[in-house]
């Protein structure tokens, strides 16, 4: 009887273990950025690090930022469970074929802003297909926008309010709408309260996605992502931190 209970104390205890360790099960994300692009996507690069390194220390994860995009290959990509392009995107054939192959087989990223640029599908076909769409136009100068949340259920934007005023942002249009693809979720939208928005460069109206995440993939893109004001709103740095911790597999 008593190895009985002692057994039972010890499958509780092992359960419970295995339960905290469940919530705080580490990744390791891999960020990619570069030094010689525009300046305005230098800077958000530049806050982004330390943003998500404090991150990781509060919710216990790997965080490390290279601007070597030759570090986009099977050996290093094996070991990282979340890549970010903060402000460009691989621009070799084998650093292309590398990230196919990683988002392929399981593996999750997160893109900011420039990083979902594509000269139509003639750039990277594999890359527009992934990612839904191509770039269109923007706005300038950089503006704050009212941002729509579509899904409020989707882990990565629960606990956003309904919308928020994210800080400025070069912020771009799309052709086709991603909306359109049926692989595409939608999670936020530029409001149309914030029509017309730019002066030297407009967008005019219409529906314009700024966040969404392709179903087939564990991925999540997001127009923000220029000059140094971006982390200025709670809610959008909440999301920050949801879309992370849910591509980590986190929830
Ligand atoms: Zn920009």
């Amino acid at each position: 009887m008593i190895l009985c209970i002692r057994s039972l104390c010890c499958l509780v205890v092992l359960g419970l273990a295995a339960s905290s360790f469940g919530q705080a099960k580490p990744f390791r994300v891999l960020a990619f950025y570069s030094t010689h692009v525009e300046q305005d996507h230098v800077d958000f690069a530049m806050q982004a690090i330390p943003f998500f390194q404090s991150m990781a220390q509060r919710d216990h994860f790997e965080f490390r930022a290279t601007s070597s995009w030759d570090e986009m290959n099977p050996a290093v990509l094996k070991d990282c469970q979340v890549v970010l392009w903060l402000n460009e995107f691989p621009s070799t054939p084998a650093q292309r074929k590398a990230f196919e192959n990683y988002m392929e087989h399981g593996g999750a990223w997160f893109g900011f802003h420039i990083a979902g640029w594509t000269d139509g599908r003639k750039m990277w076909p594999w890359f527009s297909d992934f990612l839904g769409t191509a770039f269109s136009g923007n706005s300038w100068p950089p503006l704050p926008a009212r941002l729509a949340v579509d899904d409020p259920t989707h882990p990565a934007v629960k606990g956003l309010p309904a919308s928020y005023v994210s800080p400025d942002n070069e912020w771009y249009s799309w052709q086709p709408n991603p909306r359109l693809s049926p692989n595409i979720k939608v999670l936020m939208t530029l409001a149309p309260s914030n029509y017309p928005i730019g002066f030297k460069d407009t967008l005019g109206g219409g529906d314009i996605p700024v966040t969404w995440t392709n179903t087939r993939y564990k991925m999540i893109y997001t127009n923000v992502g220029h000059g140094a004001k971006i982390f200025n709103s709670p809610a959008q740095n909440l999301f920050f931190k949801n879309a992370l911790l849910w591509l980590g597999g986190r929830n």
